[in-house]
């Protein structure tokens, strides 16, 4: 496979230079150059083979041949070490909860499978790698605890002060070894920009070898057709349309959805739920696509005001809205609307939800009112409820059972270092340190 740039500037290249730069040399992002359907035929294996096995052979066509089969196999069964469970908590309504793995949400599928890959790719690399992200809560600690201990990688953390739950900090500031968490005296959006700044400056780009481990890296995304085809796997076999609601911030999530729908996933429609940080729901509806600052919101994960995946869902969709429109419907929940959901998710069900999932059934329900034909929802639980203690408390009455891993780092002494907002502090940090 052959991975172009959305900007449509720089050359083709392949799945090692796509993860190794993180971002295009022109700006944009990479994007495989054709998506290949599998036949119905190879989709019917699919509900029946071993789930590593089909999720070797959806990731197969986008990495070879960077990746040997054999390593490709490591890569793929070392990544998906930790269940997946479907909750059905009516005939049409389904939670698929991804955050069994290590740190507790569903990004330890990408950040586990990308340091594996990157730990392939620099084996044979003389300068050490700088992984560099930007987190508003759960990538830092997916990333770090993917990353640990894999030689030849240094991993940098950059995170808004003050914008993100204790629980969330201590899962990467507490690290050491290869992984060094800066506390930023902004916003998560000053984060990110601080991170493209570092990965568009030549001058930086001579004297490191940088890359990205937020999901503007294409090999973060590439395991999150994983679940998708987990859920076709796993939900009841009926011709009812299929909607899945998707908790969004930077819409890597989204896009690896769409990824998965252009290999031959059934799903009518996707659904963009966002908090009040809602640029793509707006832009859905025809208002135009206005990145603004981001303002903090209960679902921090995805207090997100310029969605760095944007690009990426234009280019599958031909750049053009109407398209976009016919795959994506979005809705923007307000916090006072997640915490009630929350409540009204315990009460009726028993289910505690964390409030990122909390906002994505909320898409669900406006969606069934929007279009009360048939069909089945299906809800991303991207958080567990115990990485929101606070909130849960405050919606449920009642603190979510925390488990044991999660109790232990909270216990272990922060790290971090802290730095301005200014991109000259940053870049001397990366030189110096
Ligand atoms: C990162 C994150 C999201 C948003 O995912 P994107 O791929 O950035 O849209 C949603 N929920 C949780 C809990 C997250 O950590």
């Amino acid at each position: 496979m052959r991975y172009k740039s959305t900007a449509g500037k720089a050359p083709l290249t392949s799945l090692r230079g796509a993860v190794l730069r993180g971002l295009a040399p022109d700006g944009g992002l990479y994007m495989p150059v054709e998506i290949a359907r599998h036949s119905p035929e190879e989709l019917d294996e699919f509900r029946k083979l071993p789930f590593t096995e089909v999720c070797f052979r959806v990731v197969k066509p986008f990495a070879g041949p960077a990746v040997p089969e054999e390593a490709l196999w490591q890569i793929v069964s070392e990544t998906i070490n930790f269940p997946l469970k479907l909750v059905s908590l009516s005939p049409g309504l389904h939670i698929l909860e991804l955050f069994h793995g290590p740190t507790l949400a569903f990004k330890d599928f990408g950040a586990r499978f990308l340091a594996r890959l990157m730990g392939y790719f620099v084996r044979e690399e003389t300068r050490p790698l700088t992984v560099v992200v930007a987190t508003s809560g759960d990538t830092g600690s997916a990333v770090a605890h993917g990353f640990l201990g894999v030689p030849g990688i240094r991993v940098v953390i950059l995170y808004p002060s003050g914008r993100i739950s204790v629980a969330q900090e201590k899962q990467f500031t507490t690290l050491g070894e290869n992984v060094t968490a800066l506390e930023v005296s902004g916003s998560f959006d000053d984060c990110q920009r601080l991170a493209k700044q570092a990965f568009s400056d030549d001058e930086l780009n001579q004297r490191l070898n940088l890359t990205s481990a937020n999901s503007i890296n294409v090999g973060r995304l590439l395991p999150q057709i994983f679940y998708h085809v987990a859920a076709y796997r796993l939900l009841p076999q009926t011709t009812t349309p299929l909607v899945i609601s998707v908790p969004s911030g930077n819409f890597g999530n989204l896009t690896a959805g769409l990824f998965s729908k252009r290999i031959g996933m059934p799903v009518a429609r996707f659904i963009a739920a966002t908090n009040a940080n809602d640029v793509v729901p707006e832009y859905l509806r025809g208002g135009g696509f206005h990145p603004r600052t981001s303002v903090a919101t209960l679902s921090n994960a995805m207090d997100v005001g310029n969605p760095n995946n944007f690009p990426r869902l234009l280019d599958l969709c031909r750049n053009r809205l109407e398209l976009v429109q016919r795959e994506i419907w979005g809705h923007g929940a307000s916090d006072e609307e997640t915490l009630g959901m929350m409540k009204s998710l315990h009460e009726r069900f028993g289910y505690v939800a964390d409030p990122h999932t909390a906002v994505g059934v909320l898409g669900w329900e406006a969606y069934r009112r929007a279009f009360p034909e048939p069909a089945q929802g299906l809800v991303l639980a991207t958080a567990h409820p115990a990485k929101f203690a606070e909130v849960v408390t405050r919606a449920i009455g009642s603190a979510p059972q925390l488990p044991a891993r999660l109790a232990a780092c909270l216990q272990r002494p922060k790290l971090s270092l802290p730095i301005s907002s200014h991109y000259d502090d940053f870049k001397e940090f990366l030189l110096t340190s």
